[in-house]
């Protein structure tokens, strides 16, 4: 089998075109670069001959990068061949779009080219090695030393068990919160017949309906003695992404794994690019904290879940804050709203919700939190505001205060317009500092935090 990798690079600018495939030609050993500026050409190229790794531009001069992404997965030969988008960063529709069109990965040339061989590497099938935690089920000792170690000699990471209910167990463990769930299994291979009362096809069940997971999260491959048409059917009717029969042909096994691998992988990449997304969606980007959209989304639940246990809002608003705009401009006024942002994620428990509510006004809401707790928050956090000079500014605040003690069964905005008006009240009283809407009205916090509750980053008070 020849060793050498072909590598197709499309992309309409030449200089891009010389960079990538000289920065390839040099860093991986045995790589046959092929070049086109458009997917015409490209098209003419993958009917021509067969490659191991496609790049491309998402912008092309004939048509778009995505449009040429999901001809090729339509196509015979390339359906399954390691397709790498090279990007700017984090492009949305990428993001959005990228992965449905069959991309692969996508490579973020900010990050420049000198590491891009060796992200290339992962994909390329001639010379990488298999990647990946194997959940191996085999009930004969002699099977399993034999094709366990072949598989570990392609590099997979291999932990066997004997039945189907050992394994059944084992990925019990990769639940959340599980002793296994930051190392859980990339596929499951499985022999058909085992000792103990599950089969093969038992657990296969178990895998999609049980733990509900599909064919992209957790591809399973069944090894089966029998090569019977009835077989192939069951096995995959319960599920089964793919078999082999026995006697096991090495090639034949390891083609397998790579190509259900590499679902995976696609699988975990597409899961984090949604992550990512969704993160963006619900974050405010200057500040770091929550945006409005997710308080508005998600605040009313939060307050509704909380009905049996103590909740504050505390409603915070820099002093005077258009002056330090009109003075020191608006960059400066960003930078202060950023450190306050990174303030507040500091001094609150992770269970907390941070929101920047408008301009230079931010929201808290504090789940299960003491009369006296709260005070003291409020307090401490309008000290930690006069002693961040954040770029050497002096600033202060005025915080407001409102609980669902003193003011049960309120909807998130009546709540907040509480806690608002105690804002406004600390503000017409000379601002820098906090007042508290009670049962009795709005008072002024006079409490001298003198040893202030030491606030561990969100970690809730120690
Ligand atoms: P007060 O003490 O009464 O709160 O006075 P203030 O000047 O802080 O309040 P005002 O509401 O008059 O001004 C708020 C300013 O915040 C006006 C607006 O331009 C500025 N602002 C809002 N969002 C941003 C932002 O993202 N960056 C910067 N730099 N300024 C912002
Ligand atoms: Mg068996
Ligand atoms: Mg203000
Ligand atoms: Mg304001």
């Amino acid at each position: 089998m020849s060793e050498t990798t072909r590598i197709l690079v499309v992309d309409g600018s030449e200089v891009s075109r010389t960079i990538i495939s000289r920065s390839l030609n040099d860093q991986l050993d045995d790589a046959d670069i092929t070049v086109c500026a458009n997917a015409a050409e490209a098209n003419q190229q993958l009917q021509q001959a067969e490659f191991d790794l496609i790049t491309t531009s998402l912008m092309l001069p004939d048509i778009d990068g995505l449009e040429l992404c999901r001809q090729i997965r339509g196509s015979d030969k390339h359906r399954f061949t390691p397709l790498i988008v090279i990007s700017g960063d984090a492009d949305g529709r990428l993001l959005r779009e990228g992965f449905a069109a069959g991309v692969t990965d996508y490579y973020d040339k900010s990050r420049g080219y000198s590491g891009f061989a060796q992200f290339i590497k992962r994909f390329t099938h001639r010379q990488s090695r298999l990647e990946g935690h194997a959940l191996y089920v085999e009930d004969s000792a002699t099977a399993a030393a034999v094709n366990g170690q072949m598989m570990q000699r392609h590099g997979l990471r291999i932990t066997q068990v004997e039945s189907a209910e050992g394994a059944f167990e084992l990925l019990k463990e990769c639940l959340p919160g599980g002793p296994r769930y930051r190392d859980p299994f990339d596929i499951v291979i499985t022999d058909f017949f085992l000792k103990g009362s599950m089969t093969g096809g038992d657990l296969l069940h178990a895998i999609r309906t049980r733990f509900n997971l599909s064919q992209q999260e957790m591809p399973v491959l069944v090894i089966t003695g029998s090569t019977s048409d009835e077989r192939q059917v069951e096995v995959f009717h319960a599920g089964a992404n793919d078999f082999v029969s026995k006697p096991i042909v090495e090639e034949i096994l390891m083609a397998r794994l790579r190509s259900l691998l590499l679902i995976k992988q696609q699988f975990s990449a597409l899961r984090r690019q949604a992550e990512k997304l969704h993160h963006l969606a619900i974050t405010d980007m200057l500040t770091g904290v929550r945006n409005k959209r997710y308080l508005l989304d998600n605040g009313e639940d939060f307050l509704n879940n909380q009905r049996n246990q103590p909740l504050w809002a505390m409603l915070l608003d820099i002093d005077h804050f258009k002056q330090i705009n009109d003075t020191l401009g608006h960059i400066t006024g960003d930078r202060v709203l950023e450190a306050l942002g990174t303030l507040l994620l500091q001094s609150f428990p992770k269970d907390s919700m941070v929101v920047r509510f408008g301009g230079e006004e931010f929201a808290v809401l504090i789940p299960n939190c003491s009369r006296e707790e709260a005070v003291a928050r409020a307090e401490t956090l309008r000290l930690a505001v006069e002693r961040l000079r954040p770029v050497d500014i002096e600033i202060t605040a005025s915080i407001g205060i409102c609980s669902t003690l003193d003011h049960p069964d309120q909807s998130l905005s009546k709540f907040l317009s509480l806690a608002d008006k105690a804002l406004y009240e600390a503000k017409s009283r000379g601002r820098n500092q906090c007042c508290i809407y009670t049962q009795q009205g709005i008072e002024a916090i006079t409490l001298s935090v003198n040893t202030p509750p030491t606030l561990d980053a969100r970690g809730g008070t120690s």
